[in-house]
């Protein structure tokens, strides 16, 4: 298995399974794979991935630990409450181990639960949880304390407005902002209430550190 470059990595993540019957009130929404390439990318220069233990927390169909695991992580834990996410990220481990003929489930743990009951100390976590766009405002929020108390480096998606809510959060903390990407998501028709045959919303993903 040899990933050589950002687009590789996105063309590799493009070729797995997104959510079968996506779920409304879990926000199940994917990370399109060239956006998951990017912040990856990143996060491997800067040494955070490869040899790293990760934790993918609402891993969905598993698209941010699988392109860690591709960029030679050590470890990686798919935190995930449904059942049907969970067994879809199984499967798409699977493509890629059959795709790079290798072994990779050695390397991974698979947890159907609530993040809140996670507590592995980790090297990195990376995570694209729910917005809070259904009905729980700030629904990111226990996403983001757990993601503190396990990790010292955080890589975390978030709708682009929540700058002050990251900022303050992270200072509460002892974390600081040391990183920001903008993106667009498209939020493919996959929602009745969406009219728009596709809608975009802001979305930035953020890297956190721990202030020592
Ligand atoms: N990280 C994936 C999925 C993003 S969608 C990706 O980047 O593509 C957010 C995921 O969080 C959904 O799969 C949803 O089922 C999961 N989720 C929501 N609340 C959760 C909770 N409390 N604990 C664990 N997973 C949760």
């Amino acid at each position: 298995m040899k990933i050589s470059s950002k687009k590789g990595l996105a063309v590799v993540l493009s070729s797995l399974k997104s959510f079968e019957k996506p779920k409304v009130l879990l926000e199940q929404y994917p990370t399109e794979a060239d956006i998951a390439a990017e912040v990856l990318w990143n996060a491997f220069f800067r040494r955070e991935i490869e040899g790293k233990t990760i934790a993918d927390l609402g891993a969905g169909t598993g698209v941010l630990g699988i392109g860690a695991l591709l960029l030679g992580a050590k470890h990686v834990f798919f935190v995930e409450k449904d059942e049907d996410a969970i067994q879809t990220a199984k499967e798409n481990l699977k493509i890629i181990e059959d795709r790079f003929e290798i072994k990779l489930r050695r390397k991974t743990d698979f947890l159907q639960e609530d993040v809140l009951l996670f507590d592995e100390e980790v090297d990195v976590v990376v995570q694209n949880p729910p917005f809070g766009l259904q009905k729980e405002r700030h629904a990111d929020r226990k996403f983001l304390v757990k993601a503190m108390e396990i990790a010292d480096v955080i890589y975390s998606f978030h709708k682009a407005d929540s700058v002050k809510f990251i900022k303050e959060l992270s200072k509460d903390n002892g974390f600081n902002v040391e990183g920001f990407w903008r993106f667009e998501f498209p939020l493919k028709n996959v929602y009745v209430h969406h009219r728009k045959k596709i809608q975009h919303i802001e979305v930035g993903c953020w890297r956190l550190e721990k202030v020592n």
